[in-house]
């Protein structure tokens, strides 16, 4: 390919420009899709924070804009119906550039006000296709803090601030008061926020900050020696607004309460169903302490003079098992227990420390049996398998295992 002179960018002088002529410099590729290269161009390369724009060109879909060593590439769905030297139109997606143009203001805007209210820097920044954050290197700020900034910066919307770009040389840059400097060479591309804020950035802004409509934050993250925070702007301002105030408001008819109410509503619930679920333990714990009492007063046999309970339970799960076991041993029994429950076998086994017993062997004598895996100790043990058919049998050999 010939040498190539830079794109202009159309986009510097007039954010608000949304359709253009041009002509075809090239057709190129980028990582293996076809690209094109145009003299001028409006459309926006993703760089600097600032994802791409989208839109048309000669009536075929942009779907990705980048830039190499100042040229941008204009990756196109499929081929252009037009050739080097042609005149095509350009028309950019304007409801997705105009909300990146609200957020990056409001970037600027919020990033300021974080500046001179705490002197905190913006290291970097993220547009996101939900919200904006920026990360901050302070940590430790207060709700009211917080408030502080995103109020200031929300005082500069309101004050309708004229938001500027110009190209400045590094002499005239030395003589202003700058957030950020710029490392890069040549002519450097100043945006302004009236006096509020100055900083070097090719990205598109609204002309004035009246038009980032609202900055809220929704939340904050500390991230090392760094806060992120994030916020929206604009129409995610309002669309988030309307999403937590449709939340908020089903919350209210579900909990027949007003709004102020739904958190402390919500809280008392919380507590409540830890109580009922310690009382429900405890009351399951005593029913299963009859039933032990009961079991036991009904042996299959003994050993070393202990009653040895062994009975199938089925629908009980393997918790279940295990503390009925554990109360036949807490008086003074011995449990071989076995079940059948959500499509597996399962077996557990307990007696008193003191007796001599080995109930780990007593139940890998049974588990084969049921094609199943388990182990303990000698006063103690569970396991359990896929193969329910062979459940009494594995009980059966666990018993007579035991007693002979
Ligand atoms: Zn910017």
């Amino acid at each position: 390919m010939p040498e190539l002179t830079p794109t202009q960018r159309l986009y510097f002088d007039d954010a608000y420009l949304r359709a253009f002529q041009a002509r075809v410099v090239a057709l190129s590729e980028w990582r293996g899709q076809p690209a094109v290269i145009l003299d001028v161009t409006a459309f926006y390369p993703e760089g600097g924070g600032q994802p791409a724009d989208q839109g048309t060109l000669a009536g075929v879909a942009v779907r990705d804009v980048q830039e190499k060593d100042d040229i941008i590439y204009h990756i196109v769905a499929e081929p252009l119906p037009a050739g080097v030297g042609d005149t095509v139109a350009g028309e950019i997606a304007w409801e997705r550039r105009f909300d990146h143009m609200q957020q990056h203001t409001g970037q600027h805007t919020i990033s300021a006000a974080f500046y001179r209210l705490f002197g905190a820097d913006t290291m970097s920044w993220h547009l996101g296709a939900e919200y904006v954050s920026i990360d901050i290197n302070r940590t430790n700020l207060t709700d009211a803090q917080l408030q502080e900034a995103e109020h200031a910066a929300n005082a500069i919307v309101w004050d309708d601030v004229p938001v500027t770009a110009q190209i400045l040389t590094r002499e005239e840059l030395a003589k202003l008061e700058m957030r950020k400097g710029s490392d890069r060479e040549g002519g450097i591309r100043v945006v302004s926020i009236g006096e509020w804020d100055r900083i070097g950035c090719g990205g598109t802004h609204v002309a004035s900050a009246g038009r980032v409509g609202a900055i809220g934050v929704r939340r904050t993250e500390t991230r090392g020696n760094l806060t992120r925070v994030e916020f929206v702007c604009g129409a995610r301002a309002l669309a988030d607004y309307h999403r937590k105030t449709s939340t908020l408001n089903a919350a209210v008819a579900a909990l027949k309460t007003r709004a102020e109410d739904v958190l402390p509503q919500i809280e008392r619930l919380l507590a409540q169903t830890d109580e009922q679920r310690r009382d429900l333990t405890d009351l399951r714990r005593k029913l299963l302490a009859y039933e032990a009492r009961e079991l036991l007063a009904d042996p299959a046999g003994s050993v070393a003079e202990r009653p040895v309970v062994c009975r199938r339970m089925d629908e009980r799960d393997m918790e279940t098992l295990r503390t009925l076991a554990g109360q036949i041993a807490d008086l003074g029994g011995v449990a071989l227990l076995g079940g059948a429950c959500a499509g597996k076998a399962h077996l557990a086994f307990a007696g008193p420390k003191d007796a001599p017993l080995d109930l780990n062997a007593a139940l890998k004598a049974a588990l084969p049996l049921v094609g199943g895996k388990g182990g303990g100790q000698k006063f103690q043990a569970q396991g359990g398998g896929p193969d329910i058919a062979g459940l009494d049998a594995a009980l059966a050999q666990a018993r007579s295992h035991l007693l002979g």
